[in-house]
């Protein structure tokens, strides 16, 4: 699978966005999905007039792609699969977590006698108040690309068809800009004529009913944004 999919809709339910860890979903659902109101970035929207972007006040740096980008690739939560200690994300050096983050706290916060990366990608902290990845992070997500790995295809792609990246990226983008209420991006590094059909929001919505987590707290209305593992 050489696509990196992102399907932008009004999912509902106070869900910003959720995305499937490599290897737990069929091919054309691999992807992403953000809600209209969390995509985009009002920092690059020079266009006032039309309102480009939809994003909501504390979700308005694109930073729900950024976590759920992470996610695609392999990153699970910064506390890990359950919310308490001894459960891990798998990274050695990310601190121990015993739980999620909202709004901006002020550092330094903890839990499992630690002191708290809250304010990792890939915990639950408002846009303005997320700003890395830990090298450990890298790691786990460039070894999906190695040879063998989950997305290695996308390193043996030809140059010829990384040029047609940048032209679906732009022709997304200008999708987004309608008043549609689902729209759907689609980034490849192949042939566009292999480009997956494009789920609706209500499949979508029935995607996430469907859905077993891997954490049920997070099947919580309201939550920010949820790893769907596994199909029921
Ligand atoms: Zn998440």
């Amino acid at each position: 699978m050489v696509f990196l999919n992102i399907w932008v809709c009004n999912i509902g339910s106070g869900i910003l966005g959720y995305a499937y860890l490599p290897g737990t979903i069929t091919e054309n659902r691999d992807g992403v999905v953000i809600t209209s109101g969390a995509f985009g970035s009002e920092d690059y929207d020079d266009d006032i007039i039309n309102n480009f972007y939809f994003t909501t006040t504390v979700y308005d740096k694109g930073r729900t792609l950024t976590h759920e980008v992470g996610h695609w690739l392999n990153l699970l939560h910064i506390w890990g699969t359950y919310e308490r200690c001894n459960s891990d994300d798998l990274v050695t050096d990310t601190p121990e977590s015993g739980h999620y983050y909202s709004a901006c706290p002020i550092y330094p916060q903890y839990s499992c006698q630690t002191s708290n990366m809250f304010m990792n990608y890939m915990d639950y902290v408002y846009d303005d108040c997320m700003f890395m990845f830990t090298n450990g992070q890298k790691l786990r997500t460039r070894a999906l690309f190695e040879p063998g790995g989950y997305r290695d295809e996308f390193v043996t792609t030809t140059s010829t068809s990384t040029s047609s990246t940048s032209t679906s990226t732009s022709t997304s983008t200008s999708t987004s800009t309608s008043t549609s209420t689902t729209t759907s991006t689609t980034t490849s590094t192949s042939s566009s004529t292999t480009v997956p059909p494009t789920p609706c929001c209500q499949t979508l919505n029935n995607d996430i009913n469907c859905v077993t987590y891997l954490n049920k707290n997070d099947c919580t209305l309201g939550r920010r944004k949820k790893t769907c593992q596994w199909l029921c």
